[in-house]
Parts: C-alpha cells; sequence; structure tokens
C-alpha cells in the first residue's frame, strides 16, 4: 500500500479522463476522477453526440421533401425545436449516467467538484479539502475561445447552443471551421436564416482545397450566406432583443443569436499547473512528451488540454495508452498518423490522410483520382448535388496516401476506407476490389 490517497488523481471526466481513469482501475490502481461540470464532457454533453442528434434531425427535412419524389404523399410539415432540444438533452442525461455507472463499476472514486493542482503529488478540491497521489492525470479538455470586442457578450457559445428556448429565425456564425459548418447545415435545414462571417477567405482550413470548395458552393446554393475578410467589429442589442452585427469591409446584419465558433482553448486556466513547474505551451497547453508525460515527471496529460489532435476518439487513445503504460506494464504510444476526421455539415465531408497539397510538397510526385457524381438518391429526388471522391496516390509506392470525400454518407463510408489507407493499402489494391453495386463507396474502387 502506498503512502498517497490515492495511485491515480484524474482531473476531467471527459473522453479522456473517463477512459484512463476506468483503465487504470482495471489495472489494479486505486482512482478518483474530480469534474467540475458534468461527467462525458464535451463530447457527450455538449458536443459530438447532442450536435450528431441535431444532425439527424436537420436532415430529415431534406428526407421530407424528397421523399415526395418516391411517391409518398407528405403533407406539409413543421419542425418543433423544443421537441428535438428537449429529446436531445434527455439522451445526454441518460448518457452522463451511463458514464457515471462506468466509473462506479471499475470503482473509481468521482468527486463532482472543481479540483486544482498544488503540488506534484497533491490536489485541493473546491472545499479545500487536499488529497495525494502518486500520479496526476489532467483531463481538463478545451473551451471555446470568444475574442474580445463590443458586445461579444451578447454572443452564445457551442456550449449554450443545445439550450436555445427558440429556433432564431436569423443566426450569424463567426468562424469558418467544424462547428460553424456543422451549424450552419443545421439551423439552414430547420429554415433559419444562417451568415457564416469568417475573418480569412478560407474555410475549414486543413481539409483538400475540392472539398471545402464544393461544400462552399452546395451550401451557399442551399441558402448560406458567407462573409469573408469580415472581422466582428461589434454586437449591439437593439431594445426589442435583436442583435446587430458590425462587421469589418460589410453591412452590419440583423439576427436573434450569434453563435461565436473561433476554436478552442485548452483548458489550464487557474489549474495551478505553472505554480509547481509544468510548462504550458503558448496557447495554455499542457507540453507532453511521447508517453503524455509533462515537465513534471508526476503530472501527465490527455486529450484537448494538450492541443495535438482535438478529436474525442484520439483523447481516448491517449487516455488508454496512458493507463496501460503506466499501470497495465503495456507501454503503447498513440500513433497519429492518419487519423481520419469527418464535418457533419449538409452534406458531410470525411477525409483521412495527405491532401492533394500537402502530398504535392511531401512526396513531389502524386497521382489524384477524382470522381464527381449526383447519387442516385439525389437524381431521383431532382436534388442537384454532388458529390466528390478525391484520392491520393504517390507516385513512386502507388500507395493511397489520402481519401477525400464529400458527399451523403461520406463520414460512414470513409471510416472503413481508412482501414485501407492506414494499411498502406496501393491503389492496384482498391482496383482489385469488385465494386459493391450500386453504391456510392463503389466509387472507390472504380476511380480512373
Ligand atoms: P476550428 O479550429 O475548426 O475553426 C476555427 C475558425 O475560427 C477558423 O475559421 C478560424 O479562422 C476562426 N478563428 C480563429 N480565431 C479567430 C479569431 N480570433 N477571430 C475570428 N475568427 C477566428 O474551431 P471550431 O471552433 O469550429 O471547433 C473547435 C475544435 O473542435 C475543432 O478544431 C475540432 O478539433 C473540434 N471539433 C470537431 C468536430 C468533428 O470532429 N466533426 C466537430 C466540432 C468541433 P482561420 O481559418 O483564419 O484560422
Amino acid at each position: 500500500m502506498s503512502d498517497f490517497d490515492y495511485d491515480l488523481f484524474v482531473i476531467g471526466a471527459g473522453s479522456g479522463g473517463v477512459r484512463a481513469s476506468r483503465v487504470a482501475a482495471s489495472h489494479g490502481a486505486r482512482v478518483a476522477v474530480a469534474e467540475e461540470h458534468r461527467v462525458g464532457g464535451t463530447c457527450v454533453i455538449r458536443g459530438c453526440v447532442p450536435k450528431k442528434l441535431l444532425v439527424y434531425g436537420a436532415h430529415f427535412a431534406e428526407d421530407i421533401h424528397d421523399a415526395r419524389k418516391f411517391g409518398w404523399d407528405v403533407p406539409d410539415c413543421t419542425f418543433n425545436w423544443d421537441v428535438l432540444r428537449d429529446n436531445v438533452l434527455a439522451e445526454v442525461d441518460r448518457l452522463e449516467g451511463l458514464y457515471g455507472q462506468t466509473l462506479d463499476s471499475h470503482k473509481v472514486t468521482l468527486f463532482k467538484t472543481r479540483a486544482t493542482v498544488v503540488g506534484p503529488q497533491k490536489v485541493r478540491l473546491a472545499d479545500g479539502k487536499e488529497l495525494t497521489a502518486e500520479r496526476i492525470l489532467i483531463a481538463t479538455g478545451g473551451w471555446p475561445h470568444v475574442p474580445e470586442f463590443p458586445g461579444s457578450d451578447h454572443a452564445i457559445t457551442s456550449n449554450e447552443v443545445f439550450h436555445l428556448d427558440a429556433l432564431p429565425k436569423r443566426i450569424v456564425i463567426a468562424g469558418g471551421g467544424y462547428i460553424a459548418n456543422e451549424f450552419a447545415g443545421i439551423f439552414n435545414e430547420f429554415g433559419s436564416k444562417v451568415t457564416i462571417v469568417n475573418r480569412g477567405d478560407t474555410i475549414l482550413r486543413g481539409y483538400d482545397e475540392q472539398i471545402r470548395d464544393r461544400l462552399l458552393q452546395i451550401s451557399m446554393t442551399k441558402g448560406i450566406d458567407f462573409k469573408f475578410n469580415a472581422p466582428f467589429q461589434s454586437i449591439e442589442k437593439q431594445e426589442d432583443g435583436t442583435l446587430t452585427v458590425h462587421l469589418e469591409n460589410c453591412e452590419p446584419i440583423e439576427a436573434e443569436a450569434v453563435l461565436v465558433a473561433a476554436g478552442r482553448v485548452p483548458n489550464t486556466k487557474g489549474l495551478g499547473l505553472e505554480e509547481i513547474g509544468v510548462a504550458l505551451d503558448e496557447k495554455g497547453a499542457v507540453v507532453v512528451d511521447a508517453t503524455n508525460q509533462s515537465s513534471v515527471p508526476s503530472l501527465y496529460a490527455v486529450g484537448d488540454v494538450t492541443n495535438r489532435i482535438q478529436l474525442t476518439p484520439v483523447a481516448i487513445r491517449e487516455g488508454q495508452a496512458f493507463a496501460d503504460s503506466v499501470f497495465g506494464g503495456k507501454p503503447t504510444l498513440v500513433d497519429y498518423a492518419n487519423v481520419p476526421s469527418a464535418v457533419f455539415s449538409h452534406p458531410p465531408i470525411g477525409a483521412v490522410g495527405m491532401t492533394e497539397a500537402e502530398a504535392r510538397n511531401r512526396l513531389g510526385s502524386v497521382r489524384i483520382y477524382t470522381s464527381d457524381f449526383r447519387a442516385m438518391k439525389n437524381v431521383l429526388a431532382g436534388r442537384n448535388e454532388r458529390a466528390l471522391y478525391k484520392m491520393v496516390v504517390n507516385e513512386a509506392t502507388d500507395q493511397v496516401v489520402g481519401l477525400h470525400m464529400i458527399g451523403p454518407d461520406a463520414p460512414e463510408i470513409l471510416q472503413a476506407a481508412a482501414v485501407a489507407v492506414k494499411a498502406g493499402l496501393t491503389k492496384a489494391d482498391f482496383d482489385a476490389t469488385v465494386a459493391l453495386h450500386p453504391s456510392m463507396a463503389e466509387e472507390l474502387v472504380l476511380m480512373k
């Protein structure tokens, strides 16, 4: 028995923290976790999960419309935000309960309170109680970044968007990344007038240019407005509650809601890390090595708080690798190559590996294959919306080094195809695979 209260004290019960806690406990460690908000963290409570449910809810707008072309006599339908919001929030409550049960069944002690670090092996809870642990894991995630400008407090972030009292007739969304494009699609399908306002002229930086252009073009056709090179100046609240958004290089825009989606910052403020000598980078992220260890040897960090790849499955892998390495006697490093990602826009994007531009820079000679097609379902529905699949191949080895897709169900298809890219398969391997007809995914093995 060690002299410490716990073998491991985890701060933050999100995706990375919960995984690390329960795996460490299953390896026999005495584990406690502190969570100041809700068990489940960003993904479960105010991110991936409720967002995806809203995406499903939103897409019915197109399905209901298209069903008429498939012979269904669909009466005019109306959408009730309160019903969807409350059902989604109830599902979030259910999942939060399950996460709590998981911790409980692994005998992890849960402190539903804020904890800060007061020593390399000591934490303090909000009520002042101090606890010791041989190791401390920081898994506090990230927090929406709201740039400072007059009236910024009138804006909401992805934390509040799931709780809106009413569906806004008009919404301005600041930013051009994941959250901006996903919520632009959601609100547009629900019938809100959506304007995306971006400080630069690029949406979804990091994604393949052709795929980004296709989303922009389809989004505009669906009625989403884009203002580029238009940084926010201020938000003014009118007497009737309407918000007037003042921008550089643009006329003011009126809206019922303004959503700021300008990236997320690591959640380290006030945690006491710098005071005990933990190195943070310029964004406040905990600097860790490949084993998730910080500059203070007893202190580790996983997930968004380390600002490596801000994705839930990556945080889960890091939490698992940490627990297996430190408590399970199985040293494990996370492999960050070919991590697939998706944007749940309308239509969605899925991608893995290098973009065309990256591959040209890194490999020199590449072959590019594209398939630009209208999904069969869209043709019958009269929906003029083309999917685009793009394959990036290393000329020297024939290896497929990147796949980029926009179109119906692209993330579902991409997840399976990512296995082939991760395995280093070649274009010839894709060609040797017989098409599954009729499907959209068959385009992947038919590219000429
Ligand atoms: P992103 O990093 O995707 O996009 C941020 C956007 O905000 C960019 O357009 C950026 O512009 C702009 N921006 C950044 N700083 C400022 C500023 N000071 N003023 C004005 N605009 C600014 O962030 P999100 O907030 O959309 O999402 C946060 C993270 O959450 C993502 O990076 C992703 O890792 C994760 N996420 C993942 C999802 C998924 O996997 N489907 C869904 C939602 C979130 P510029 O391009 O010029 O830098």
